[in-house]
Protein backbone atom coordinates (compact mmCIF):
# COMPACT_ATOMS: atom_id res chain seq x y z
CA UNK A 1 0.00 0.00 0.00
CA UNK A 2 1.65 3.40 -1.56
CA UNK A 3 0.67 6.29 0.57
CA UNK A 4 1.34 9.81 -1.22
CA UNK A 5 1.40 13.20 0.76
CA UNK A 6 1.28 16.18 -1.55
CA UNK A 7 2.74 18.87 0.39
CA UNK A 8 5.94 19.03 3.17
CA UNK A 9 3.72 21.55 5.26
CA UNK A 10 3.35 21.01 8.98
CA UNK A 11 0.28 18.75 8.24
CA UNK A 12 1.92 16.44 5.74
CA UNK A 13 5.21 16.18 7.59
CA UNK A 14 3.21 14.94 10.95
CA UNK A 15 1.28 12.50 8.70
CA UNK A 16 4.60 10.97 7.68
CA UNK A 17 6.15 11.00 11.00
CA UNK A 18 3.20 9.54 13.05
CA UNK A 19 3.13 6.95 10.08
CA UNK A 20 6.29 6.22 10.31
CA UNK A 21 6.80 6.17 14.33
CA UNK A 22 3.99 2.91 13.25
CA UNK A 23 5.88 1.33 11.28
CA UNK A 24 4.51 2.55 7.85
CA UNK A 25 6.42 4.35 5.22
CA UNK A 26 4.76 7.23 3.25
CA UNK A 27 6.54 9.64 0.28
CA UNK A 28 6.21 13.05 0.65
CA UNK A 29 6.38 14.92 -2.64
CA UNK A 30 6.86 18.60 -2.43
CA UNK A 31 7.06 21.18 -5.18
CA UNK A 32 9.72 23.60 -3.41
CA UNK A 33 13.06 22.35 -4.39
CA UNK A 34 14.68 22.30 -0.80
CA UNK A 35 13.50 22.89 2.61
CA UNK A 36 15.30 26.26 2.56
CA UNK A 37 13.92 27.33 -1.21
CA UNK A 38 11.80 29.36 0.60
CA UNK A 39 11.35 31.72 3.86
CA UNK A 40 8.78 30.37 6.02
CA UNK A 41 7.68 32.71 7.02
CA UNK A 42 6.87 34.12 11.36
CA UNK A 43 5.89 32.71 13.92
CA UNK A 44 3.36 30.32 15.21
CA UNK A 45 1.42 29.95 18.32
CA UNK A 46 0.93 26.17 19.07
CA UNK A 47 -1.55 24.84 21.69
CA UNK A 48 -3.77 22.00 20.61
CA UNK A 49 -1.35 20.71 18.06
CA UNK A 50 0.91 19.88 20.67
CA UNK A 51 -1.38 16.50 21.57
CA UNK A 52 -0.49 15.84 17.94
CA UNK A 53 3.50 16.40 18.73
CA UNK A 54 3.35 13.79 21.47
CA UNK A 55 1.59 11.43 19.07
CA UNK A 56 4.28 12.27 16.60
CA UNK A 57 7.09 11.75 20.15
CA UNK A 58 8.62 14.81 19.28
CA UNK A 59 7.15 17.05 22.18
CA UNK A 60 10.52 17.35 23.65
CA UNK A 61 11.97 18.56 20.76
CA UNK A 62 9.51 20.85 20.55
CA UNK A 63 9.92 22.45 23.92
CA UNK A 64 13.22 22.96 23.37
CA UNK A 65 12.27 25.61 20.37
CA UNK A 66 9.25 26.93 21.84
CA UNK A 67 9.82 30.53 23.25
CA UNK A 68 7.15 30.39 26.26
CA UNK A 69 7.86 34.66 26.47
CA UNK A 70 6.28 34.51 23.21
CA UNK A 71 2.81 34.70 24.87
CA UNK A 72 3.46 37.62 26.44
CA UNK A 73 0.82 40.39 24.79
CA UNK A 74 0.05 44.09 24.85
CA UNK A 75 -3.18 45.96 23.82
CA UNK A 76 -3.09 49.40 22.37
CA UNK A 77 -5.46 52.20 20.92
CA UNK A 78 -4.36 53.90 17.96
CA UNK A 79 -4.41 56.84 20.48
CA UNK A 80 -1.45 55.32 22.24
CA UNK A 81 -4.06 54.23 25.30
CA UNK A 82 -2.25 50.68 26.66
CA UNK A 83 -5.60 48.34 27.36
CA UNK A 84 -3.95 45.23 28.00
CA UNK A 85 -0.49 43.83 28.85
CA UNK A 86 0.31 40.26 30.07
CA UNK A 87 4.07 39.22 30.77
CA UNK A 88 4.80 35.55 30.63
CA UNK A 89 6.22 34.50 34.19
CA UNK A 90 9.42 32.74 33.86
CA UNK A 91 7.51 29.29 35.20
CA UNK A 92 4.72 29.88 33.23
CA UNK A 93 3.57 26.36 31.51
CA UNK A 94 3.98 26.05 27.83
CA UNK A 95 0.12 26.60 27.34
CA UNK A 96 0.77 28.44 24.21
CA UNK A 97 4.30 29.18 23.26
CA UNK A 98 5.26 30.72 19.89
CA UNK A 99 7.38 28.24 17.53
CA UNK A 100 9.52 30.12 14.59
CA UNK A 101 7.52 28.27 11.06
CA UNK A 102 11.23 26.97 9.83
CA UNK A 103 12.18 25.96 13.25
CA UNK A 104 8.89 23.59 13.91
CA UNK A 105 9.39 22.68 10.23
CA UNK A 106 12.74 21.63 10.40
CA UNK A 107 12.10 19.63 13.64
CA UNK A 108 9.50 17.30 11.47
CA UNK A 109 11.71 17.04 8.93
CA UNK A 110 14.71 15.87 11.00
CA UNK A 111 12.53 13.38 12.25
CA UNK A 112 11.87 11.52 8.81
CA UNK A 113 13.92 8.55 6.98
CA UNK A 114 16.45 10.23 4.47
CA UNK A 115 14.67 10.43 0.97
CA UNK A 116 10.79 10.50 2.52
CA UNK A 117 10.17 13.86 0.97
CA UNK A 118 10.82 13.90 -2.65
CA UNK A 119 11.34 18.27 -3.24
CA UNK A 120 10.83 19.83 -6.65
CA UNK A 121 8.07 17.39 -7.25
CA UNK A 122 4.97 20.03 -8.12
CA UNK A 123 1.61 17.41 -8.02
CA UNK A 124 0.01 18.51 -11.56
CA UNK A 125 -3.08 15.61 -11.24
CA UNK A 126 -3.85 12.26 -10.60
CA UNK A 127 -5.77 9.97 -12.53
CA UNK A 128 -6.21 6.01 -11.63
CA UNK A 129 -3.55 5.42 -9.37
CA UNK A 130 -0.91 7.36 -11.04
CA UNK A 131 0.11 10.84 -9.55
CA UNK A 132 1.16 13.67 -12.58
CA UNK A 133 4.13 15.89 -11.67
CA UNK A 134 4.83 19.78 -13.27
CA UNK A 135 7.89 18.29 -14.36
CA UNK A 136 6.27 15.45 -16.14
CA UNK A 137 7.25 13.00 -14.07
CA UNK A 138 4.95 10.18 -12.44
CA UNK A 139 4.02 7.67 -9.31
CA UNK A 140 1.50 5.30 -8.03
CA UNK A 141 0.09 5.25 -5.00
CA UNK A 142 -2.96 3.49 -3.53
CA UNK A 143 -4.13 6.38 -1.33
CA UNK A 144 -3.36 10.38 -2.07
CA UNK A 145 -3.11 12.41 0.83
CA UNK A 146 -3.85 16.55 -0.23
CA UNK A 147 -1.58 18.21 2.42
CA UNK A 148 -0.88 21.42 -0.27
CA UNK A 149 -2.33 24.02 1.83
CA UNK A 150 -4.71 26.81 0.80
CA UNK A 151 -3.83 27.01 -2.83
CA UNK A 152 -4.37 23.02 -3.16
CA UNK A 153 -4.31 21.23 -6.62
CA UNK A 154 -5.91 18.15 -4.83
CA UNK A 155 -8.81 19.81 -3.35
CA UNK A 156 -10.18 19.49 -6.95
CA UNK A 157 -10.46 15.84 -6.87
CA UNK A 158 -12.83 16.05 -4.10
CA UNK A 159 -14.93 19.49 -3.83
CA UNK A 160 -15.46 22.81 -6.56
CA UNK A 161 -15.21 24.86 -3.05
CA UNK A 162 -11.93 27.25 -2.96
CA UNK A 163 -10.96 30.02 -0.96
CA UNK A 164 -13.10 33.36 -1.06
CA UNK A 165 -11.63 36.67 0.08
CA UNK A 166 -13.36 37.57 3.62
CA UNK A 167 -13.17 41.47 3.87
CA UNK A 168 -9.17 41.77 5.13
CA UNK A 169 -5.76 42.70 4.14
CA UNK A 170 -2.98 42.52 5.20
CA UNK A 171 0.23 44.11 4.21
CA UNK A 172 3.49 42.45 5.54
CA UNK A 173 6.51 44.55 6.88
CA UNK A 174 9.22 44.16 9.18
CA UNK A 175 12.26 45.30 11.39
CA UNK A 176 15.47 42.79 10.98
CA UNK A 177 17.93 42.81 14.12
CA UNK A 178 15.54 45.33 15.90
CA UNK A 179 17.90 45.11 19.49
CA UNK A 180 20.20 46.69 17.66
CA UNK A 181 18.56 49.04 15.01
CA UNK A 182 15.72 50.41 17.02
CA UNK A 183 16.26 49.32 20.50
CA UNK A 184 13.86 51.70 21.43
CA UNK A 185 10.95 49.99 19.43
CA UNK A 186 12.26 46.63 20.75
CA UNK A 187 11.46 47.74 24.24
CA UNK A 188 7.75 49.07 22.99
CA UNK A 189 6.86 45.76 21.36
CA UNK A 190 8.00 43.52 23.84
CA UNK A 191 8.75 39.71 23.73
CA UNK A 192 5.27 38.61 22.04
CA UNK A 193 2.61 40.32 20.59
CA UNK A 194 1.69 43.62 20.10
CA UNK A 195 -1.88 44.66 19.04
CA UNK A 196 -2.82 47.83 17.92
CA UNK A 197 -7.07 48.33 17.43
CA UNK A 198 -8.81 50.98 15.33
CA UNK A 199 -11.78 51.08 13.06
CA UNK A 200 -11.23 49.95 9.90
CA UNK A 201 -7.23 49.29 10.11
CA UNK A 202 -4.93 47.43 12.70
CA UNK A 203 -1.72 46.60 13.62
CA UNK A 204 -0.09 43.65 14.97
CA UNK A 205 3.83 43.14 15.63
CA UNK A 206 5.07 40.35 16.92
CA UNK A 207 9.21 39.48 17.77
CA UNK A 208 10.68 36.62 16.37
CA UNK A 209 13.14 34.24 17.33
CA UNK A 210 15.54 35.57 14.75
CA UNK A 211 15.29 38.98 16.17
CA UNK A 212 13.34 40.45 13.29
CA UNK A 213 9.67 42.30 14.29
CA UNK A 214 7.28 41.09 11.96
CA UNK A 215 4.56 43.63 11.15
CA UNK A 216 1.16 43.45 9.59
CA UNK A 217 -1.25 46.33 8.80
CA UNK A 218 -4.56 45.07 8.89
CA UNK A 219 -6.95 46.95 6.19
CA UNK A 220 -10.66 45.70 7.28
CA UNK A 221 -14.16 45.66 5.46
CA UNK A 222 -11.64 45.81 1.66
CA UNK A 223 -13.01 44.42 -1.19
CA UNK A 224 -11.32 41.52 -3.87
CA UNK A 225 -9.48 44.00 -5.42
CA UNK A 226 -8.02 46.33 -2.96
CA UNK A 227 -4.54 45.85 -3.57
CA UNK A 228 -4.91 47.41 -7.21
CA UNK A 229 -7.12 50.09 -6.12
CA UNK A 230 -5.81 51.08 -2.49
CA UNK A 231 -3.56 53.81 -4.37
CA UNK A 232 -0.64 52.36 -2.54
CA UNK A 233 1.79 51.74 -4.56
CA UNK A 234 3.41 48.22 -3.98
CA UNK A 235 5.29 48.20 -7.23
CA UNK A 236 8.16 50.67 -5.41
CA UNK A 237 8.31 49.58 -1.55
CA UNK A 238 9.56 52.69 -0.42
CA UNK A 239 6.86 54.83 -1.64
CA UNK A 240 4.49 52.15 -0.72
CA UNK A 241 6.26 52.35 3.22
CA UNK A 242 5.57 56.37 2.83
CA UNK A 243 2.26 55.98 1.92
CA UNK A 244 1.27 53.68 4.59
CA UNK A 245 2.84 56.23 7.12
CA UNK A 246 0.77 58.65 5.27
CA UNK A 247 -2.70 56.47 6.61
CA UNK A 248 -1.52 55.89 9.87
CA UNK A 249 -2.48 60.07 10.43
CA UNK A 250 -3.85 60.50 13.46
CA UNK A 251 -2.03 57.49 15.54
CA UNK A 252 0.31 58.04 18.11
CA UNK A 253 4.01 59.14 16.45
CA UNK A 254 4.95 56.15 17.94
CA UNK A 255 2.87 52.97 15.71
CA UNK A 256 4.46 55.70 12.31
CA UNK A 257 8.03 55.36 13.84
CA UNK A 258 7.44 51.49 13.54
CA UNK A 259 6.43 51.18 10.06
CA UNK A 260 9.49 54.05 9.17
CA UNK A 261 12.11 51.88 10.47
CA UNK A 262 10.72 48.86 8.52
CA UNK A 263 13.10 47.55 5.77
CA UNK A 264 11.51 47.97 2.05
CA UNK A 265 9.97 43.89 2.27
CA UNK A 266 6.02 44.83 1.51
CA UNK A 267 4.03 42.29 0.83
CA UNK A 268 0.03 42.77 0.24
CA UNK A 269 -1.97 39.50 0.88
CA UNK A 270 -5.91 38.70 0.39
CA UNK A 271 -7.08 37.03 3.66
CA UNK A 272 -9.32 34.03 2.07
CA UNK A 273 -10.57 31.66 3.40
CA UNK A 274 -12.47 27.99 2.57
CA UNK A 275 -16.46 27.68 3.55
CA UNK A 276 -16.90 27.09 7.43
CA UNK A 277 -18.04 23.12 7.73
CA UNK A 278 -17.06 22.09 3.99
CA UNK A 279 -17.25 18.60 3.87
CA UNK A 280 -17.20 15.67 0.49
CA UNK A 281 -18.18 12.35 0.35
CA UNK A 282 -15.53 10.04 0.93
CA UNK A 283 -14.08 8.95 -1.61
CA UNK A 284 -11.73 5.77 -1.91
CA UNK A 285 -8.53 6.77 -2.17
CA UNK A 286 -7.79 10.43 -1.96
CA UNK A 287 -8.43 12.89 1.03
CA UNK A 288 -6.97 16.10 2.10
CA UNK A 289 -5.61 17.61 5.08
CA UNK A 290 -5.08 21.20 7.11
CA UNK A 291 -4.88 24.00 4.77
CA UNK A 292 -6.59 22.39 1.76
CA UNK A 293 -9.37 20.80 3.68
CA UNK A 294 -10.70 23.87 5.80
CA UNK A 295 -7.93 27.06 5.61
CA UNK A 296 -9.38 29.68 8.01
CA UNK A 297 -9.16 33.27 9.28
CA UNK A 298 -5.48 33.43 10.63
CA UNK A 299 -6.11 33.62 14.42
CA UNK A 300 -3.86 31.07 15.76
CA UNK A 301 -5.71 27.91 15.10
CA UNK A 302 -4.53 26.74 11.07
CA UNK A 303 -1.34 25.22 11.92
CA UNK A 304 -2.73 23.46 15.15
CA UNK A 305 -5.43 21.60 13.11
CA UNK A 306 -2.91 20.68 10.50
CA UNK A 307 -0.93 18.97 13.14
CA UNK A 308 -4.12 17.59 14.56
CA UNK A 309 -5.66 16.37 10.96
CA UNK A 310 -2.04 14.74 10.18
CA UNK A 311 -1.85 12.71 13.58
CA UNK A 312 -5.45 12.14 12.90
CA UNK A 313 -4.93 10.20 9.59
CA UNK A 314 -1.65 9.24 10.91
CA UNK A 315 -3.19 6.88 13.84
CA UNK A 316 -6.41 5.85 11.90
CA UNK A 317 -3.87 4.41 8.62
CA UNK A 318 -2.05 2.54 11.44
CA UNK A 319 -5.37 1.67 13.12
CA UNK A 320 -6.16 0.01 9.98
CA UNK A 321 -3.35 -0.57 7.76
CA UNK A 322 -5.05 -2.67 5.13
CA UNK A 323 -8.20 -0.83 5.32
CA UNK A 324 -7.86 2.78 3.67
CA UNK A 325 -11.44 3.80 3.00
CA UNK A 326 -12.36 2.87 6.75
CA UNK A 327 -9.12 4.66 7.70
CA UNK A 328 -9.92 7.70 5.84
CA UNK A 329 -13.60 7.86 6.45
CA UNK A 330 -12.59 7.50 10.62
CA UNK A 331 -10.30 10.19 10.12
CA UNK A 332 -12.92 12.93 7.97
CA UNK A 333 -15.49 12.27 10.42
CA UNK A 334 -13.08 13.28 13.24
CA UNK A 335 -11.53 16.04 11.26
CA UNK A 336 -15.34 17.44 10.19
CA UNK A 337 -16.06 17.98 13.47
CA UNK A 338 -13.04 19.26 14.90
CA UNK A 339 -12.03 22.13 12.36
CA UNK A 340 -15.96 22.89 11.66
CA UNK A 341 -15.96 24.28 15.77
CA UNK A 342 -11.93 25.96 15.07
CA UNK A 343 -13.36 27.41 11.86
CA UNK A 344 -16.46 28.91 13.16
CA UNK A 345 -14.62 30.38 16.44
CA UNK A 346 -11.64 31.33 13.82
CA UNK A 347 -14.16 33.70 11.95
CA UNK A 348 -15.76 35.01 15.02
CA UNK A 349 -12.76 36.42 16.10
CA UNK A 350 -11.84 37.96 13.23
CA UNK A 351 -15.30 39.29 12.76
CA UNK A 352 -14.14 40.92 16.09
CA UNK A 353 -10.80 42.25 14.74
CA UNK A 354 -12.83 43.98 11.70
CA UNK A 355 -15.38 45.53 14.49
CA UNK A 356 -14.91 49.36 14.69
CA UNK A 357 -14.64 49.01 18.44
CA UNK A 358 -12.63 46.16 17.74
CA UNK A 359 -10.27 46.93 20.86
CA UNK A 360 -12.22 46.95 23.57
CA UNK A 361 -13.82 43.98 22.56
CA UNK A 362 -11.03 42.25 22.80
CA UNK A 363 -10.34 43.96 25.95
CA UNK A 364 -13.64 42.35 27.46
CA UNK A 365 -12.53 38.71 25.82
CA UNK A 366 -9.39 38.99 27.96
CA UNK A 367 -10.84 40.81 31.08
CA UNK A 368 -14.26 39.01 31.40
CA UNK A 369 -16.74 40.87 33.68
C1 LIG B 1 0.46 35.34 8.68
C2 LIG B 1 -0.04 33.99 9.19
C3 LIG B 1 0.12 33.70 10.55
C4 LIG B 1 -0.34 32.47 11.04
N1 LIG B 1 -0.20 32.21 12.38
C5 LIG B 1 -0.70 31.06 12.87
C6 LIG B 1 -0.60 30.76 14.28
O1 LIG B 1 -0.08 31.53 15.09
N2 LIG B 1 -1.11 29.56 14.72
C7 LIG B 1 -1.71 28.70 13.86
O2 LIG B 1 -2.19 27.65 14.32
N3 LIG B 1 -1.78 28.94 12.53
C8 LIG B 1 -1.31 30.09 12.01
N4 LIG B 1 -1.40 30.33 10.67
C9 LIG B 1 -1.99 29.32 9.78
C10 LIG B 1 -0.96 28.24 9.42
O3 LIG B 1 0.19 28.84 8.93
C11 LIG B 1 -1.52 27.26 8.38
O4 LIG B 1 -2.83 26.91 8.73
C12 LIG B 1 -0.65 25.97 8.31
O5 LIG B 1 0.65 26.28 7.87
C13 LIG B 1 -1.28 24.95 7.36
O6 LIG B 1 -0.43 23.85 7.22
P1 LIG B 1 -0.54 22.90 5.95
O7 LIG B 1 0.42 21.80 6.18
O8 LIG B 1 -1.96 22.60 5.68
O9 LIG B 1 -0.09 23.82 4.73
P2 LIG B 1 1.33 24.59 4.42
O10 LIG B 1 2.05 24.77 5.71
O11 LIG B 1 0.90 25.75 3.63
O12 LIG B 1 2.08 23.54 3.54
C14 LIG B 1 1.68 23.20 2.24
C15 LIG B 1 2.89 22.66 1.49
O13 LIG B 1 2.45 22.15 0.23
C16 LIG B 1 3.36 22.54 -0.78
N5 LIG B 1 2.65 22.53 -2.06
C17 LIG B 1 1.70 23.41 -2.48
N6 LIG B 1 1.28 23.07 -3.71
C18 LIG B 1 1.96 21.95 -4.07
C19 LIG B 1 1.94 21.12 -5.22
N7 LIG B 1 1.14 21.37 -6.29
N8 LIG B 1 2.77 20.03 -5.26
C20 LIG B 1 3.59 19.75 -4.19
N9 LIG B 1 3.64 20.52 -3.08
C21 LIG B 1 2.83 21.60 -3.02
C22 LIG B 1 3.80 23.93 -0.33
O14 LIG B 1 5.01 24.31 -0.95
C23 LIG B 1 3.95 23.72 1.19
O15 LIG B 1 5.22 23.25 1.53
C24 LIG B 1 -0.95 31.55 10.16
C25 LIG B 1 -1.09 31.84 8.78
C26 LIG B 1 -0.65 33.05 8.31
C27 LIG B 1 -0.83 33.38 6.84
Amino acid sequence: MTIAIVGAGLGGLTLARVLHVHGIEAVVYERESSRHARGQGGMLDIHSGQRALREAGLVDGFHAIARAEGQDMRLLEPDGTLLWQEDTPEDAPLLRPEVDRADLRDLLLDSLPEGTVRWGRAFASADGGVLRFADGGSATHDLLVGADGAGSRVRALLTDARPAHIGRHVVELGIPDIDRTRPDLAAMVGRGNYWVLGDGLSLAAQRNGDGRVRIGLGFHRTAEDWIATSGIPFDDPAAAKARLVDLLAGWDPRFTALIAACDDVVVPRPITALPIGLTWPSTPGVTLLGDAAHLMPPVGEGANMALLDGASLGLALAAHPDDHPTAVAEYEREMFERTAAAARMSADVHELLMSPDAARKMLAFFQPG
